[in-house]
């Protein structure tokens, strides 16, 4: 399990300082802030992930990244 302390959040670049309001994306492994990413689900361009709303180079980057470590 990687660590969610500490990782920046891939909407608001801020780091991430709790788990209780924080999480990784199912979807594409994302850090990612609950508020960030309910907010960017509202208003989010084609093409980025629909569990985060994660853009979309960072949804791929992460998935990959995911993908490659679970081998
Ligand atoms: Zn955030
Ligand atoms: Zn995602």
């Amino acid at each position: 399990m990687p660590q969610l302390v500490g990782q920046r959040c891939v909407h608001c670049r801020e780091s991430i300082p709790s788990e209780l309001d924080s999480r990784f994306c199912n979807a594409c492994s994302s850090p990612v802030h609950n508020p960030c990413a309910a907010r960017a689900q509202g208003d989010r361009p084609a093409g980025s992930c629909p569990a985060c709303g994660a853009p979309p180079a960072e949804a791929a980057a992460r998935r990959e990244a995911a993908e490659r470590d679970a081998r």
